[in-house]
């Protein structure tokens, strides 16, 4: 059984150009192209007529998210590290590697990270390289082609806020561990963040800066081993095994369904009036992980258990945004029920038989 995201890929067209925003015949450069979100973006790109590079090194993308593309003449794929420097047009660098083929690019979209807390031990300096030496280079190629630089960081920025900073403003600055587990995440998007802002500061490039919250559907990471709580809950309940909920299950998060997210992206690079701000996209309708554990259970129609574990160090209490500057600026909110959202991406889980 394979699993058709025509769709939801058209969904994302059909909303975008209803508010007057199309990226065709523009030439954006995609870092992490070939991972959960940079390929739907990708793909939406495509379809759309942009001419699409995308960048990625596969060390967590997968080649299978982008093969369907290939081929196509508005389409390349350019296996390196964005963490290594790379350039495009003019050779300006005696030994790094150049592709020269490539005209002038409009959009540099910085989107290569691992994301999962469960590779934050395994991985931490690739994590830091790719959104501290990964965001320079990506700048880098930003300003040497005076495009628009588009990050995508995260709520971890904001770490663990307090009760009434949630749903947490853009604003607010953050309560972060910088040696803690979660550190090398946190702080290389903190530290990612501080780049973008030097760079238009010093350079003049326009910039967008987006805080993405949890985040989900068809193409996220489903290994096992890779352990964010979608993917766990959806592959423990269709194996009958037991749910593993950290803590107590008191804990939120709010879960968006990834074609709201690149909707909310793409109508953040594609309006003219947003140069230089940072937004939050997620969904602001919180649930508990016990509460996640439940629909799952349901819409899975597992016999699962569900058995409770430790809560890892710094794991954050609650995590909502603040939607009011996406609202006001962009016009966007979340519109897909978490229901919705995860039936969608548990009949992709069917498909693919949880292997990656
Ligand atoms: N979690 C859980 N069981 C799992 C995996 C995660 O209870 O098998 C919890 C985790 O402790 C956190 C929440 O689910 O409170 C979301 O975890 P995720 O790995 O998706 O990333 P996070 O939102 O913490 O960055």
């Amino acid at each position: 059984m394979s699993y058709d995201l025509t769709q939801d890929i058209q969904e994302i067209i059909n909303r975008i150009e209803k508010a007057r925003i199309s990226f065709k015949d523009k030439t954006i450069l995609v870092t992490g192209g070939a991972g959960f979100l940079g390929s739907w973006m990708c793909d939406v790109l495509v379809q759309q007529g942009a001419t699409c590079i995308c960048l990625d090194n596969l060390s967590s993308g997968l080649h299978e998210n982008i093969a369907h593309l290939e081929g196509k003449d508005n389409f390349r794929f350019i296996k390196h590290d964005i963490a290594t420097p790379i350039y495009f047009g003019e050779k300006t660098h005696p030994s790094a590697p150049c592709v020269s083929d490539v005209g002038k690019i409009d959009i540099v979209m910085h989107m290569a990270s691992r994301a999962s807390p469960f590779e934050f031990k395994t991985y931490p300096i690739q994590i830091l390289k790719s959104n501290t030496l990964g965001t320079w280079i990506a700048l880098g190629i930003a300003k040497k082609h005076n495009a628009l630089f588009f990050y995508t960081s995260t709520s971890e920025v904001y770490g663990n806020p307090p009760p009434e900073m949630v749903p947490t403003p853009e604003t607010y600055h953050g309560n972060v561990n910088p040696i803690g587990p979660r550190g090398c995440y946190d702080e290389a998007k903190r530290a990612g963040e501080a780049y973008v802002k030097a760079y238009e500061l010093q350079h003049g490039i326009k910039t967008k800066i987006v805080r993405i919250f949890n985040t989900s559907g068809p193409r996220i990471r489903h290994g096992s081993e890779y352990g964010r709580v979608v993917p766990n809950f959806i592959n423990q309940a269709l194996n009958d095994e037991d749910i593993t909920v950290f803590g107590d299950g008191s804990q939120t998060r709010s879960f968006t369904y990834v074609v709201d997210e690149i909707e909310g992206f793409l109508k953040f690079v594609g309006n003219n009036n947003a140069s230089g701000q940072v937004i939050n996209i997620g969904s602001n309708k919180q649930f508990t992980i016990l509460e996640l554990a439940e629909i799952i259970i349901d819409l899975t129609s597992s016999s699962s258990k569900i058995i409770f574990k430790s809560l890892p160090k710094d794991d954050p209490l609650r995590r909502s945004p603040d939607l009011t500057r996406a609202r006001q600026i962009l016009g966007w909110e979340p519109t897909t029920s978490l229901k919705d959202g995860l039936s969608k991406t548990i009949t992709w889980f069917k498909a693919h038989g949880g292997k990656e």
